[in-house]
């Protein structure tokens, strides 16, 4: 069996929202399919350990916020890598409560999808969520961002809680890389962004060139907000 056979299917990028009473939250989700025209359905595959999960199960809504393609990494991981359980994703960002009370994304999101739970199926560390579509509309034109196109074109990397995680982050990428490039590069271990040497950090202002012990001390992680001692340098040894 090989099951980088799997690395074939297509995803997208998607915000899954809901909420607990007045309090909402919202994840990063891959997995997103229309399940049915006709009386129209939507299934999702949702991580228990999410705290998105745990709304989901008690108020029996969501919604789906389609991501537009050039939406910024920091974004993304505002959503994927960090938890509803420490801070207010939805803080300073332009959404909207929709009919079932749960919000979507106005910015960065070509469209949305509101939902009512009418079935789910347990599959081990995943809920398959299959949602009657309550409501629905486009919010801008655009293409929408692709699960190939973030990690071929952005260099995003997947959550832990990704259904399609592969401990592809750290390890197999760094495997594949010379000895005196692993020298010059550190990994963030929360989300496996890695810091290049040769590379900098555009998204912070950082030129290329600069090394990791130069980095200013309140640097951060562009995609999950880690801070610098949250990296580990890469050695030459783990390769
Ligand atoms: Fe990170």
């Amino acid at each position: 069996m090989n099951l980088l056979s799997l690395f074939n299917v297509t995803y997208g990028i998607y915000v899954v929202s809901s909420r607990r009473g007045e309090k909402i939250n919202g994840c990063v989700v891959n997995s997103v399919f229309q399940v049915t025209s006709e009386n129209p359905t939507i299934a999702i595959s949702v991580a228990k350990n999410n705290l998105t999960h745990e709304f989901i199960e008690e108020s029996k809504v969501f919604t789906i916020s389609i991501l537009k393609k050039d939406t910024p990494l920091p974004f993304i991981g505002k959503f994927g890598f960090k938890s509803g359980r420490t801070i207010d994703k939805f803080k300073d960002l332009e959404y909207e409560l929709g009919i079932t009370g749960v919000p979507f994304l106005k910015e960065k999101s070509l469209a949305y999808i509101e939902a009512e739970v009418i079935n789910s199926t347990d599959v081990g560390t995943h809920t398959i969520f299959i949602g009657k579509i309550v409501d629905c509309d486009n919010l801008c034109k655009g293409e929408p961002l692709t699960y190939s196109y973030y990690h071929k074109e952005k260099g995003g990397k997947s959550s832990k809680n990704a259904p399609t995680f592969a401990q592809q982050s750290a390890e197999n990428i760094i495997r594949e890389e010379k000895k005196e490039e692993l020298e010059t590069k550190h990994v963030c271990d929360i989300c496996g962004y890695i810091y290049d040497f040769n590379i900098g950090d555009d998204l912070n202002g950082i030129k290329p060139n600069t090394a990791f012990d130069d980095l200013p001390n309140d640097w951060k992680c562009p995609i999950c907000g880690a801070n610098k001692k949250q990296f580990t340098k890469i050695k030459s040894e783990d390769k």
